[in-house]
């Protein structure tokens, strides 16, 4: 086995927290070294998750991480200095690199630049994560993440009719995905990192893609405002956008009226009081062929009430009058950021 996974597999990072000086609980939480604070934010995964993540400032990594930013060392020479310390036989400075590239992690990357092509694979793999999450047992996620929905208006009827649902317990899902699935499908299908660990992370509400009533695309948040340098929303990896709601104009009647709107939760806000609208993400997230879904309706951008949204807003009129499409703008009243504000305060 290679140096990288066997530090991985063998050097246990509460171990190591402990020899760096922290202490670290019973329940497996220790002050995080990363932000200022005084109870303790930071979780330790066991074996074989063998990882840390903040729930204050967001960080999160393996062992190799945490010894290396703790130390301030570059990630080779934490390594390498973790194999000296915990692993026997390593006594001495490697003699031969060589022989002990890392070859595993790197071959088995996609590789660069190659074209995305959707597979009937991802659909099954991104539904069977819905049924495994919705399969969890309730944690306080679960009521957090219920909360915060409710506080934006979005109340069971709505997370029914979209399907939405919650990571209950991280470690469990990210097991399940990597014992049943190889790495490289689950790179290709946008759901893990160069680690092979699931993405949503610190976004545990998921906002599954439907299309002809088959998940293709999902997109999750964080509960409440995200912590620093995280943003609120997190999108597949490396696969491209696409609309949300989508299934919802199936059988629309031509040149009815569609409103695109920026997020997921202002889509479905308005869906609630009876309009047609699919999200697009973001404001900028606009792809040619998605010309073709709009042709047949008449167009409303509704994007947020700031700068990014309002040039975003522009940009998209004028592609889709270029294509042909019935397009018009709707602005909010200035003291409103975005549609589900608007419609809460109306309330
Ligand atoms: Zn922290």
């Amino acid at each position: 086995m290679e140096l990288l996974d066997r530090i991985k597999s063998e050097v246990d990072i509460r171990q190591v927290a402990r020899d760096l000086g922290f202490e670290v609980s019973t329940n497996r939480r220790m002050i995080c070294p990363f932000h200022e604070e005084d109870t303790p934010s930071m979780v330790f995964y066991p074996m074989p998750q063998n990882e840390f993540h903040c729930f204050g400032c967001g960080k999160h990594g393996d062992v190799i991480n945490l010894y290396a930013d703790v130390c301030g060392l570059d990630f080779k020479t934490a390594l390498l200095r973790l194999a000296y310390t915990y692993i026997p036989g390593f006594g001495e400075p490697i003699q031969n690199p060589k022989k002990k590239k890392i070859e595993k992690v790197i071959v088995k990357k996609k590789p660069e630049n190659a074209p995305f092509e959707f597979k009937e694979l991802f659909s099954v793999i991104y539904e069977d994560f819905r049924d495994f999450c919705l399969a969890q047992k309730p944690t306080q996620s679960t009521y957090d993440a219920a909360n915060y929905l409710r506080s934006r208006g979005i109340d069971d009827w709505m997370i029914r009719h979209f399907k939405i649902f919650v990571i209950k317990n991280y470690a469990q899902v990210n097991d399940y995905l990597k014992n049943k699935y190889t790495f490289r499908d689950l790179q290709d299908c946008g759901l893990v990192n160069d680690k092979g660990n699931l993405i949503f992370f610190v976004h545990p509400i998921i906002f599954p893609f439907y299309q002809n009533d088959r998940i293709t695309y999902l997109q999750a948040r964080t509960i409440g405002p995200p912590p620093e340098k995280t943003s609120k929303y997190q999108f597949l990896a490396n696969v491209p956008r696409q609309v949300f709601n989508l299934d919802s104009l199936r059988g629309l009647k031509l040149n009815s009226l569609v409103y695109l709107t920026e997020g997921a939760i202002d889509c479905m806000t308005l869906t609630k009081i009876g309009k047609n609208a699919v999200s697009l993400g973001s404001v900028n997230t606009y792809r040619k062929e998605w010309s073709k879904i709009f042709k047949r309706y008449r167009v409303i951008i509704w994007f947020d009430n700031d700068e990014a949204g309002r040039k975003g807003a522009k940009d998209l009129r004028e592609k889709l009058d270029l294509a042909g499409i019935w397009v018009e703008e709707k602005e909010l009243q200035p003291d409103f950021n975005d549609i589900n504000e608007y419609f809460l305060t109306k309330q």
